[in-house]
């Protein structure tokens, strides 16, 4: 089932999510969460993002998806990059934001084996942007400046998430 997005608005989307204890409890969550990812033309969702406050974010990049529980960062490189992010709750707004360029992430998956995982390039962009949604920060909150929040076109955005899942050279 593919569920709707919370409105920018949601209190949601500002409070930081509750811990998983057991797996099974959000096993049907977890599909609906890649399905409407999928659906949106996104690389990642968090929980939060269709009204759920707890620790679970799915990815899909490079066509693989990650359904990650009470998700972490355990390393995270000194190298920082600029990337220009965009986010499935704030519709149609981009701006750059400086992150570790490689991050290494525990987390549980849905049959409760801890896993880690080293990501580079967009994967390791998604991991932190979904991880900030699971503690009520959201993308603008980490530019260094604010004023180069742009807004973009319905089209631009459209257009955009289709290829959202290109990492940039
Ligand atoms: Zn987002």
């Amino acid at each position: 089932m593919r569920r709707s997005l919370v409105n920018s608005d949601a209190p949601v989307l500002r409070k930081p999510a509750a811990a998983v204890s057991d797996p099974a409890v959000v096993r049907d969550l977890a599909a609906e969460l890649l399905e409407t990812m999928v659906a949106e033309g996104g690389v990642g969702l968090a929980a939060p993002q269709v009204g759920v406050g707890v620790r679970v974010f799915v990815t899909g990049v490079d066509g693989e998806q990650l359904v990650c529980l009470n998700p972490q960062v355990r390393s995270s490189s000194a190298k920082q990059v600029s990337w220009e992010e965009g986010c499935l709750s704030l519709p149609r707004l981009l701006g750059e934001v400086i992150r570790p360029a490689e991050v290494e992430i525990e987390y549980t998956d849905l049959q409760g084996q801890s896993c880690r995982r080293q990501a580079d390039k967009l994967l390791a962009r998604v991991f932190q942007h979904e991880l900030d949604h699971l503690n009520g920060i959201l993308f603008p909150d980490r530019m260094t400046d604010r004023t180069k929040l742009r807004t973009i076109t319905e089209e631009e955005w459209d257009s955009r998430f289709e290829s959202a899942a290109r990492a940039p050279e």
